[in-house]
């Protein structure tokens, strides 16, 4: 006599919107329902795991079975393919968990040695209120259970209750609380959460991007400098074809990297009059609207600054200000460190400053 662990990932998922069915929806880089699926064949408490989906699919040692128009039409299948495959229990799971634990399914495991129906929840940490025709009562959230899967039962018990069973049930814990059978609720699992809408996963699917930009400019007589769109005294000027801020080119390629769109070349062709003797800040507003336009937001920005002279140590806090308004973000998520280089080459000789930045963004 065995376990066997049943994924339904049937469902046609009505709350999800979505032209791709949610358990095909690609969460963490796999499909949603692969994920408890992996767990439950990692966790080899299982010889039997029946994968309940109207796709073909194809994996090895798991057996795919049809679904049903409703969840309990798809357990039904699958229960009726078991019979006398000599199972002792079966565990139910919604595919639309895919933050299984083993340490869930073992505890889930230790307590069907004793239960014949065991069932996970959670308390609810919002106050519920109840309806009841038109009056409002309060509910003592205390006594409330969110019932979670895999929901665990006695096969035979289960196909029993499934033989008579003419009600639409939402979960198999409904079914033994109709018929006034026993269930075993313990504590589950937080993690083990259920994506119900595309919003779900949109906040869950959160990325980050990294991005890298370098910059070198010569220096030259009779131009202002500029750096982090900060005019700094100093003997000489940025050359290029804009106002050669370094700074503000190396953030610009690292912010269009992060977001994999090309370079500033792309971006401000320098043969193009357009942007002859052009001021660096002006180049930002572009970038930050396809940033803004795509969802992106800057997590931090890290900037090196190489170069003798001017110190770092005497313009970084007029810079940082001046980039925290520029990017509209918050002055502690951009850093400025200098680095001199020994007096080496034409930026040891005062020559050339160059600039390196590093940026993460989420989407
Ligand atoms: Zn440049």
């Amino acid at each position: 006599m065995s376990d066997c662990f049943i994924l339904l990932s049937a469902g046609n998922s009505k709350r999800f919107k979505s032209k791709i069915n949610k358990q095909f929806i690609s969460y963490k880089n796999r499909p949603l329902f692969e994920h408890s699926l992996k767990t439950a064949i990692d966790s080899n408490l299982f010889k039997k795991i029946l994968l309940v989906s109207n796709k073909k699919i194809n994996y090895k040692n798991i057996k795919v079975i049809k679904g049903g128009k409703e969840r309990h039409n798809s357990t039904q299948n699958a229960l009726n393919y078991l019979k006398n495959k000599k199972i002792k229990n079966v565990f139910i799971h919604d595919s639309a968990r895919p933050n299984l634990s083993l340490k869930l399914l073992k505890k889930l495991k230790n307590q069907l040695k004793v239960n014949s129906a065991v069932v996970p929840y959670i308390n609810s940490e919002n106050s519920v209120k109840y309806k009841n025709k038109k009056k409002i009562n309060n509910l003592d959230r205390d006594k409330v259970l969110l019932t979670q899967t895999p929901q665990c039962f006695n096969f035979k018990e289960l196909l029993n209750l499934y033989k008579t069973n003419k009600a639409k049930i939402t979960d198999e814990a409904s079914l033994y609380l109709n018929n006034n059978k026993k269930i075993k609720f313990i504590l589950g699992d937080k993690k083990n959460f259920k994506i119900t809408t595309i919003d779900d996963l949109k906040y869950l699917n959160s990325e980050n991007y990294y991005g890298i930009g370098f910059d070198v400019h010569r220096l030259i007589k009779n131009k202002t400098l500029y750096l982090g769109g900060v005019k700094i005294p100093f003997h000489s000027g940025l050359k290029g074809h804009s106002d050669g801020d370094v700074i503000l080119h190396a953030i610009i390629d690292a912010l269009l990297g992060a977001m994999r769109k090309n370079d500033i070349g792309t971006l401000f062709p320098s043969y193009s009059n357009k942007f002859k003797n052009i001021r660096s800040k002006n180049m930002l507003p572009p970038v930050l609207k396809f940033l803004n336009d795509n969802n992106y937001s800057i997590n931090n920005i890290d900037i090196n600054l190489i170069c003798e002279n001017p110190k770092v140590s005497k313009i970084r806090k007029r810079i940082i200000k001046s980039l925290s308004k520029l990017l509209s973000i918050k002055r502690n998520l951009i850093n400025l460190k200098g680095k001199t280089v020994e007096k080496l080459g034409i930026i040891g000789k005062e020559q050339a400053i160059a600039c390196e930045v590093i940026c993460s963004l989420s989407k």
